[in-house]
């Protein structure tokens, strides 16, 4: 059966969406624009700008320091409870802190700390780049005695599993790996990794950032030891939102925080000259936290957790495996190439569409269609799909716009420079 490409049969889709009405939950400045972004910053809620004006004029302008007690020290852990239910963690296994980047340094220098013996680090070229240049300067500040394998991907699309379980021995001493790729929507079986891992005595560590929100995980069943993960992406929580980090509880007294700072020590306000770590999540903090965006984190999470991951995950197969149909019909015999998996169970909530004028076509689709998707290097169109706010007709007017980029060959107007954020 081919796929319908007709307006009104994303419309029936939509009428018959369970999640449909969620949109309502989140500002939609211009229902023109069609945006296909919110796996790089996720739209921002209502209840959030609501939040916002509260923060700031109440919490901050009346309540001045006493916010400290009326809720902002406690709301790493507070949010990080909630997050935990989005990634099958406790609640005392997750907190919020720092940015992606500084969480997986922590967590990266603290196992291979507690791992003397052992000398490599496996992670695969399909990895977000700022985890491998966080890795390259963890094997640096540790002496140089570790050695990072960075396994290739056998398509660019597909993560090698097989290969890199190859890998493992008794001197592998970590093994991390973006458990959805960004590229590609690549997602890895995280507990086959994990177990052979585990079999070879080695930690793993899982960068959740595409996942989060979008993809089910499950760290508790998949036994993982470590994980981080970013809030401005699927968990909407705003531009340069805070980061999470994950710890299994038996392992969180055995690690130690290489940026020891006094918002984890054990009595912060005692002012001791000496630092003890505190017990649980919060020896993995460091500094004072950007109260005002961590804050803005929550509603967010709020929203997944009430929509439910299961409700949330269903629809984004069906969208992913909607715009793919499109593609195959639509897009395919204009040159665009699929970079995704076709395997569902295997792939994220992102589709990426390669196309010899990707960069073009991205330019043209942002400046003149009304489309916002984003590009990644060399050739990768992204569309990504936000189940909560992301409809059916947003696909389908995306595809067409696309198509119509192609047709017209409305991008020859544009030169091959990319501007500074794409
Ligand atoms: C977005 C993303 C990050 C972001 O890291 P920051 O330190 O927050 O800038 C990290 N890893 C992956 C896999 C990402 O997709």
């Amino acid at each position: 059966m081919t796929l319908p490409t007709d307006a009104a049969y994303a419309a029936s889709l939509d009428a018959l969406d369970p999640l449909a009405a969620w949109r309502e939950r989140f500002v939609v400045a211009d229902s023109d624009l069609i945006y296909l972004d919110g796996n790089s910053l996720g739209r921002l809620p209502k209840a959030a700008a609501e939040l916002a004006a509260t923060l700031v004029n109440e919490q901050w302008g009346r309540d001045l320091i006493r916010g400290w007690n009326a809720g902002w020290w406690q709301a790493p852990e507070r949010i990080g409870a909630k997050i935990a239910r989005l990634i099958g963690a406790q609640p005392d296994e997750v907190i919020v802190a720092d940015s992606t980047s500084v969480n997986l340094f922590k967590l990266a220098v603290a196992a291979l700390r507690c791992q003397p013996g052992r000398s490599r680090i496996l992670t695969d070229d399909l990895n977000f780049p700022s985890d491998l240049y966080i890795l390259q300067g963890v094997v640096n500040l540790l002496g140089g005695r570790h050695r990072m394998e960075v396994i290739p991907s056998p398509d660019g699309v597909h993560g090698p599993e097989d290969a890199l379980l190859g890998r493992l021995d008794e001197d592998v001493a970590l093994v991390t790996l973006s458990h959805t790729a960004f590229k590609s929507g690549f997602v890895y079986d995280m507990a086959k990794v994990t177990a052979a891992a585990h079999a070879a005595g080695a930690l793993t560590l899982w960068d959740l950032s595409h996942s989060v929100g979008a993809v089910p995980v499950d760290l508790n069943g998949a036994k993982a030891d470590l994980a981080v993960g970013c809030t401005y992406k699927y968990l909407n929580g705003g531009p340069g939102a805070p980061a999470f980090l994950y710890v299994r509880r038996d392992l969180q007294e055995a690690l130690g925080n290489p940026i020891s700072g006094w918002w984890g020590q054990e009595r912060p306000f005692a002012f001791d000259l000496t630092y003890r770590p505190a017990t649980g999540m919060r020896r993995f903090l460091t500094g004072t936290m950007p109260v005002l965006s961590l804050a803005l984190i929550e509603p967010g999470v709020d929203l997944l957790l009430a929509a439910g991951m299961e409700a949330v995950r269903a629809k984004s197969v069906a969208q992913t495996e909607y715009l793919i149909g499109l593609w195959e019909a639509v897009l395919a015999p204009l040159g665009f190439r699929l970079s995704s998996p076709r395997d569902p169970r295997r792939r994220g909530s992102h589709v990426s569409l390669g196309h010899d004028e990707g960069l073009r076509i991205d330019l043209a689709l942002i400046h003149d269609m009304q489309v916002l998707p984003d590009f990644r290097a060399p050739d990768h169109i992204r569309l990504g799909v936000a189940p909560l706010y992301t409809s059916y007709t947003d696909l389908h007017t995306a595809v067409m716009r696309m198509a119509a980029v192609v047709q017209g060959r409305l991008y020859e107007k544009y030169t091959a420079a990319a501007p500074t954020v794409t």
